[in-house]
């Protein structure tokens, strides 16, 4: 008999059970594939926002903020790599400017560290920044890490600590007994009294296994991304962001704490949660997007290769 029985081993699970593993309690961690951190948690923007950006008065808002202070720590206890490189969110015309503003306000309601710019400062610290660009949201609490690295050393401070991590064990049933859960994979049933739903864009799939409620329903978004050589220099060294829109943060320039720069994602709903096939057309979008905050080196010269990611949204 488990205490805790967490499903699904990326950055939300294995966070998780580095912290339940401090505990005394059995626990429990169900992966599906044959190791940690290998969808989402593998193939994103590897921001570590500083939290200006969701809608105020939810849960996100509230978190992003104290999330973003508690990453140095973590990251120290946990010996992997964390750069505060800082972004600008960057304005391209008036209008935009006027967008600027409500960003910086929300961000200094929320006590996120920031200021506004204008050009010559700008270019001044990011001398690559496209000839567009009025003014900037200077974000310095911007961080990044390497998402997968965070997960591969949580799980192992875990196992440290007790926990035991199952792999190639995908859950396939939940049966509630009195008092416990029967998880059931192709290979064992695991007996536990509380379940964590950490299975990223399949969480629905599983939260059906034990609810007859339909309304909780994830629909997946696909995000592309060119992946720099560390030659291809100098770009940016701070993260770079648009202003937002209803498909999310925008085409962003990232420098990765592996040195190389990340430009993307774009944002597709796709109905395939397994589908991340990289696409043309998305990555002429990326391209075409991403002219608009950053001057245009000469891709002839960069080694690019693809990297591929899918993400979620929840349509209620
Ligand atoms: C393009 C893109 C860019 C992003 N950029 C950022 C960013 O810059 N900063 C940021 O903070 N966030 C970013 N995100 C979001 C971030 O990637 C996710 O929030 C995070 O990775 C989710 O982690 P997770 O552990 O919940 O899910 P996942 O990493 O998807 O892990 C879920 C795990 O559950 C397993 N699983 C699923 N079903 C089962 C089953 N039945 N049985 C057993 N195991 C199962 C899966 O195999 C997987 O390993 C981005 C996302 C995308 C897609």
């Amino acid at each position: 008999m488990y205490d805790v029985v967490i499903i699904g081993a990326g950055i939300n699970g294995g966070l998780l059970a580095q912290r339940l593993s401090k505990f005394d309690l059995k626990v429990a961690l169900l992966e599906k594939d044959n190791d940690v951190a290998n969808e989402a948690t593998a193939a994103n923007s590897a921001i570590i926002h500083s939290g200006h950006d969701p809608k105020t008065g939810t849960l996100k808002a509230k978190l992003n903020v104290r999330g973003n202070e508690l990453w140095e720590g973590l990251c120290e206890e946990l010996k992997v790599d964390f750069i505060r490189n800082g972004a600008f969110v960057v304005a391209v015309n008036d209008e935009e400017r006027s967008k600027l503003k409500e960003l910086y306000d929300q961000a200094q309601e929320r006590g996120v560290p920031s200021r506004l710019i204008n050009r010559e400062e700008a270019i001044a610290l990011e001398p690559n920044l496209s000839d567009a660009v009025v003014e900037a949201l200077d974000l310095p609490s911007t961080g990044i890490v390497s998402p997968w690295e965070v997960t591969i050393a949580a799980v192992e401070d875990a196992i440290n600590h007790g926990l035991h991590l199952f792999l190639n064990h995908k859950v396939v049933n939940i049966d509630r007994k009195d008092g416990y859960f029967d998880v059931t994979t192709p290979k064992a049933v695991f007996q536990t009294k509380v379940i964590i739903n950490a299975a990223g864009v399949y969480s629905d799939e599983i939260y059906a296994m034990v609810s007859k409620q339909t309304h909780y329903k994830i629909t997946p978004r696909r995000g592309e991304y060119y992946v720099l050589d560390r030659a291809v220099k100098p770009v940016v060294s701070r993260t770079i962001y648009p202003l937002p829109s209803e498909k999310g943060k925008g085409v962003l320039v990232v420098p990765t704490i592996h040195d190389n720069i990340l430009i993307g994602p774009n944002s597709d709903i796709i109905s395939d949660k397994e589908g991340k096939d990289n696409t043309a057309d998305a990555l002429a979008y990326v391209k075409e997007q991403v002219a608009k905050t950053v001057k245009k080196y000469s891709y002839a010269h960069d080694h690019s290769y693809l990297c591929r990611t899918s993400s979620i949204t929840f349509g209620l």
